[in-house]
């Protein structure tokens, strides 16, 4: 054997550059402790998400069908970070998603869910149930406010059949102009004890509405990620090509804020010419590309007018790409190195996949990251589609690769709009699928409030310890890197844990 310095120059550089770059991921790296009079509590984690999106808390939840439906953006949002709609699903359901967020809570519905006074009782019920509302304005065929039908109307109708005009609260209801102000709206509600505004034109059409619930999530949400109309915010993705154009508009027409081009490699040009066209096409969305994980990848999509970029390629808990397609790049690395490039540009990053611990997030940040993108991590809480499944006493959800067969296989009529993330949409039989995710069960954490709750408090003490009172300065952390002995004596050892810790389980 010969060392490396034996080698004759011409070597070396043949060897730099075959293989240029030491791949380091979370497990290989700690966060340097640093001189510091900053108190976790005091922290402050607001972070840009995109180039035109601020969150308070720097979590994003990832675009699969067992992590993020309108159900968890929401609960994203209101914690202050933000959801990205899955996309293996029709352009309708999706656009369907987005108008369910968009509608959750607002200083003001722009746009509210009405009935007419010939709907039945079971239509408005329909109705409610689907946007979790607790009742809609009677407007006519020209939009002119009639009455307005709540549960109090309802509460004691046994007869679903019956139309709304003979139980609505018809006007002259208490009602406003389109500009009311924030707190002339709230002194109406409570001088009046009634619980929606309508809000109306001149010619008493219905405008607008303002409900007292929006009010009461505005205090128990204070981080709450929301627009300049005080609706939530959210993000939902599409992927390449005339089909996920098409999906995009509608995905803006349904009010999304961010689009996000997702694919399992960013760095190809069907990539960067779908980014650029969405881009191109509309105006106040930011449209985020990924993934990837090379300097080079990330300029790519920077030159494309990428607003963030999406770091992380074979990092995620049920991936199989590094073993199936031997490709990808640890995520610590990848990280680092799309940073290097979008840093400079102005750029901000989510370093996407891979982190199992709330350390992670600190290291992800001190990496580069500017945001982070759970999966695995999330796919256990209330929030996450799918349903509990109970094993040996156990409760568990569902956890599942939008690469693995199971999301990637047609069912029965129901098609796949998986596939096309992995570059197989071309692929018409199911046998001929090759995945590169697996599909699996994690364990029940609970809602997701007290799950980001652990995850922002290591973010906190992370950064504590680096002396980091913000999100930029934590990027300035400084990391050791340590061995495989390093990293067994960062675990508990030499015990038996017999009380579970609400931030920390053993990975068998
Ligand atoms: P996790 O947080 O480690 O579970 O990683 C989640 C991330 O894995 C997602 O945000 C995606 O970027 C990525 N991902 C999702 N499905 C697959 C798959 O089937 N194969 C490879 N990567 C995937």
């Amino acid at each position: 054997m010969h060392s490396f310095e034996d080698l004759a120059a011409a070597d070396q550089e043949a060897y730099a550059a075959k293989f240029p770059l030491l791949g380091l991921t979370f497990d290989d790296v700690l966060l340097l402790p640093a001189a510091s009079d900053v108190i976790p509590s005091e922290v402050d984690t607001t972070t840009r998400l995109s180039r035109s999106i601020t969150v308070r808390t720097p979590l994003l939840s990832s675009a699969m069908d067992t992590v993020t439906e309108a159900r968890m953006a929401i609960a994203m949002a209101r914690q202050g970070g933000l959801g990205v709609l899955h996309r293996n699903l029709s352009i309708e359901d999706q656009a369907t998603q987005v108008d369910l967020v968009k509608r959750s809570e607002a200083g003001m519905v722009t746009n509210p869910v009405t009935c007419s006074p010939e709907d039945t009782l079971e239509d408005v019920d329909r109705m409610c149930g689907h946007y979790r509302i607790s009742g809609l304005p009677v407007v006519d065929a020209s939009g002119v406010l009639l009455g307005i039908v709540t549960n109090r109307d309802t509460r004691f109708e046994t007869d679903m059949t019956r139309r709304v005009r003979e139980v609505m609260t018809p006007m002259p209801l208490v009602t406003a102009h389109e500009g009311v102000s924030g707190p002339d709206a709230l002194a109406l509600l409570q001088k009046n004890k009634i619980e929606k505004l309508p809000l109306v034109d001149a010619a008493g059409r219905l405008r607008g509405l303002i409900t007292v619930k929006d009010y009461v999530k505005r205090d128990q949400y204070p981080l709450a990620t929301k627009d300049a109309d005080g609706r939530l915010v959210v993000a939902a993705a599409i992927g390449v090509g005339e089909e996920s154009f098409k999906r995009a508009m509608t995905l803006v027409e349904a009010g999304v804020d961010a689009i996000v081009v997702d694919t399992a490699h960013g760095h190809a040009k069907a990539v960067a010419d779908t980014l650029a066209r969405v881009k191109a096409s509309t105006t106040g969305v930011d449209v985020i590309g990924g993934n990837v994980a090379t300097r080079a990848g990330a300029q790519a999509l920077i030159d494309a007018g990428a607003d963030a970029i999406k770091a992380g390629v074979g990092a995620g808990a049920i991936c199989t790409t590094r073993v199936v397609a031997g490709v990808g790049v640890p995520q610590v690395t990848a990280i680092f190195e799309t940073a290097l490039a979008a840093r400079p540009a102005g750029v901000p990053v989510i370093g996407d996949g891979g982190l199992q611990y709330s350390g992670d997030i600190a290291k992800a940040i001190a990496c580069g990251a500017d945001t982070v993108m759970l999966g695995s991590l999330l796919a256990g809480v209330e929030e996450s589609p799918g349903e509990l499944v109970f094993v040996n006493g156990k409760q568990y959800k569902s956890y599942r690769g939008m690469g693995s067969l199971g999301a990637m296989r047609s069912r029965g009529t129901a098609q796949s709009f998986s596939k096309d993330r992995y570059f197989q949409h071309d692929v018409l039989s199911d046998e001929k699928l090759v995945p590169e995710g697996v599909e699996g069960q994690v364990p029940f954490r609970g809602p997701l409030a007290g799950v980001a709750h652990q995850l922002i408090g290591g973010l906190r003490a992370g950064m504590g310890y680096c002396g980091a009172g913000t999100i930029a300065e934590m990027q300035q952390a400084r990391l050791v890197r340590m061995t495989a002995a390093g990293l067994k004596e960062s675990h508990p050892h030499d015990i038996q844990m017999t009380v579970e810790a609400p931030n920390y389980g053993s990975r068998d």
